[in-house]
């Protein structure tokens, strides 16, 4: 769409803008002394999407909505997703005002779906929330409510070895770090050469999981009794032996026990799991904390069944399949209200993270927010416009900068291309590719006067 706007129009509009944003206008003086003048809110309209993918620890596919007014949005699938799941998503949304958040969101949540399938929707939101920021000189989480809180709280992966106290050293080596919460990968492969350790199933014996609460006491050991430390990747774990397992760690007060049931049930499996009630006859059988989200998009998708049930005792959504600001709030505001707390599950770029960050920083029952990327060098240098490293002593600051806070930082960015090229056109979706119903015309039908009309002949 061509910006036909004339200069006497755009200060007309900027005027009037002004107005409409005055409950951000003492703040965004205050925080955003560079507010984009030049956008005209009324008149924006969104007229490209566009697409880079990053290769990293996953992929990293990061989205752009272009505008006719020169302010654009970031937004990232979730990791080790495609970029295709947003870029079907461009001809839905090219000539509306991205401003209508809401609207759009609600238009395109019927193309969204558990597990990476959610990475569309949520990238979209993410690049929604980064320009209306922009437009109204304001950090996203300005959009959502108010800050809870300065910092986040972040916790990482590990590399986990067979030898418990190695295992236990490289935890200890993330304490050293400044990380506060931590997190240990618990595969039952660990101990699969140990005589008797695990079953034909790949399940863990008694003596099998003697063997792996080994590696727990060890890391307990080193980094103390009294921090937070969950538990995740047991294996193919059926009902039986989730509740198995789980009273197996509870002498060790894990924070919480992470996708546990793994096999036997409904959904599309292992992360994305739809069957509360195997959950909660698990929770009723141990008093290990159980975790489960970070396969799971929407409140009424995913999550709604798992809290009206108190099936489970803390979420931990990835916001990059969840639905990113809005709705990963609203999933978070209404398990506040079941007392359930949320962590976050992170496992992408910069740009997901200070969305999932933003967000993170408005709700009241936040815990913690993971971190895939600790180890990699480059992660930080991505983007720029943040204090770096991003994470420092195990916190990542809350922006206070417009939208999102960040710009890819493009020289970087392109020593990781997964595919040549930088943004590169996409007329290929410039078309309607998946709709859940679309009436183009002409169609046969009677008119007013009772004549059939455009009937179709061959
Ligand atoms: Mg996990």
């Amino acid at each position: 769409m061509k910006d036909k706007l004339s200069r006497r129009d755009i200060l007309h509009a900027s005027a009037g803008a002004a107005a409409m944003a005055s409950g951000f206008a003492a703040e965004a003086a205050q925080s955003a002394p560079d507010v984009n003048k030049n956008s005209a809110p009324s008149k924006l309209r969104i007229t490209d999407m566009r697409a880079v993918t990053i290769a990293a620890n996953y992929d990293y596919p990061i989205i752009r909505i272009d505008t006719n007014q020169g302010v654009y949005g970031y937004g990232e699938v979730r990791d080790a997703g495609v970029k295709g799941i947003a870029l079907i998503l461009k001809a839905h949304l090219v000539g509306e005002n991205p401003l209508n958040m809401e609207r759009l969101l609600r238009k395109i949540r019927l193309f969204a779906g558990q597990g990476r399938m959610g990475g569309g929707y949520s990238a979209v939101d993410m690049a929604l929330h980064d320009i209306a920021g922009k437009v109204y000189g304001v950090p996203a989480w300005r959009l959502l409510g108010s800050k809870q809180r300065d910092k986040i709280r972040i916790y990482c992966d590990t590399t986990g070895h067979e030898d418990p106290k190695i295992y236990a050293e490289r935890m200890k080596k993330r304490q050293q770090m400044g990380f506060t919460f931590f997190k240990m990968d618990l595969y039952t492969r660990l101990v699969k050469n140990r005589p008797g350790a695990v079953n034909h199933r790949g399940v863990a014996t008694e003596k099998g999981l003697g063997y792996l609460c080994e590696y727990i006491e060890a890391v307990r050991d080193a980094i103390g009794w009294d921090v937070p430390l969950a538990a995740d990747h047991f294996g193919p774990l059926n009902l039986n032996d989730s509740i198995r397992y789980a009273r197996a760690f509870e002498p060790y007060d894990l924070a919480w026990a992470e996708d546990i049931l793994q096999v036997g049930h409904l959904g599309p499996g292992g992360d994305a799991p739809r069957n509360w009630r195997a959950y909660q006859e698990i929770k009723q059988a141990t008093t290990t904390p159980l975790a489960i989200g970070e396969g799971l998009f929407g409140l009424e998708e995913g999550f709604k069944d798992f809290l009206d049930n108190h099936a489970v005792d803390i979420i931990h959504p990835d916001p990059e399949t969840s639905g990113a600001l809005i709705e990963t709030k609203r999933i978070a505001d209404y398990a506040d209200l079941q007392g359930i707390p949320t962590a976050v599950h992170f496992a992408g770029s910069p740009v997901g993270c200070m969305a999932s960050v933003h967000m993170a920083a408005t709700i009241r029952n936040f815990v913690a927010m993971e971190n895939h990327a600790v180890d990699m060098p480059w992660w930080s240098d991505l983007v720029t416009g943040l204090p770096k490293p991003i994470i420092q002593n195990g916190y990542i600051q809350v922006p206070d900068t417009p939208g999102l806070g960040v710009e890819l930082n493009e020289e970087v960015v392109k020593e990781h291309l997964r595919y040549p090229g930088y943004f590169e056109p996409t007329p290929e979706f410039n078309e309607v590719i998946v709709s859940g119903f679309r009436r183009v015309g002409p169609w046969p039908h009677y008119d007013e006067n009772g004549n059939w009309c455009n009937c179709v002949t061959y």
